[in-house]
């Protein structure tokens, strides 16, 4: 029998996932737990002046509920930070520690903090902290109050970094590709002119693309040299 591990999804906002949601839907077919975490709760994420914060972020914890669902997800857990304020705090790292502490990942998934010409800083903090995370939350003395709580050291085996300029990993995703798209779609707020996300997300695939079979794959950068090949 195929081993079942548990990978962690750490993102910053309600459809950040999309970059990876074919893995994400590959990954739950095969019946792998995949746990995703928000930091964000998106409430900035609109051009609409009449869109208040508050509405924005009620709207969009539904979209995202309804997007992992599609998705296959077995867990979404939101930090509900606002949207384009993470920073570098002890506070969100020490989310992210405890949050691979509850969940034991083998893998964990996040952006690519390194990628140029990322000018999103919720992006870059997420990517950083959750690496970080990823490589030091077996240390004892990171956060020492978690194991008096019950939650001990430990950290994922595997990394893989999305939207990567560096990517040595390639994910063929064809067969879970209109999965994704449909996934994407819940994110209603994030469409354009009447346009569903899945849609936006399509075009700006294809403006960067250079063929439609490039578009049915993702790639990472996986970081260790483990055997735990998604
Ligand atoms: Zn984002």
């Amino acid at each position: 029998m195929q081993e079942r591990w548990t990978v962690l999804v750490v993102i910053a906002h309600p459809d950040d996932e999309t970059a990876c949601g074919g893995t994400i839907a590959k990954l739950a077919e095969e019946g792998h737990r995949v746990v995703v975490a928000v930091a964000t709760n998106g409430n900035k994420g609109t051009h609409d002046p009449a869109v208040t914060p508050e509405m924005l972020s009620q709207m969009r914890v539904r979209e995202m509920e309804q997007a992992c669902a599609a998705l296959g997800v077995s867990k979404l857990i939101r930090y509900d930070y606002d949207d384009g304020a993470l920073a570098d705090s002890p506070d969100l790292k020490e989310r992210i520690y405890r949050t691979i502490r509850e969940e034991k990942p083998d893998i964990l998934i996040t952006f690519d903090p390194w990628r140029k010409y990322e000018f999103h800083p919720d992006h870059r903090t997420v990517g950083m902290l959750a690496a970080e995370a990823a490589y030091l939350a077996d240390g004892c003395w990171y956060f020492p109050q978690h194991a008096a709580a019950g939650l001990m050291p430990c950290k994922p085996q595997e990394v893989y970094l999305f939207w990567s300029d560096e990517p040595n990993y390639t994910v063929d995703v064809a067969a879970t590709w209109e999965r994704k798209l449909r996934a994407a779609d819940a994110h209603a707020s994030q469409g354009t002119d009447g346009e569903p996300f899945g849609t936006k997300y399509l075009n700006w695939l294809r403006a960067n693309a250079a063929s439609e079979a490039e578009l049915r794959r993702e790639t990472f950068r996986k970081v260790y040299r483990t055997s735990l090949t998604i």
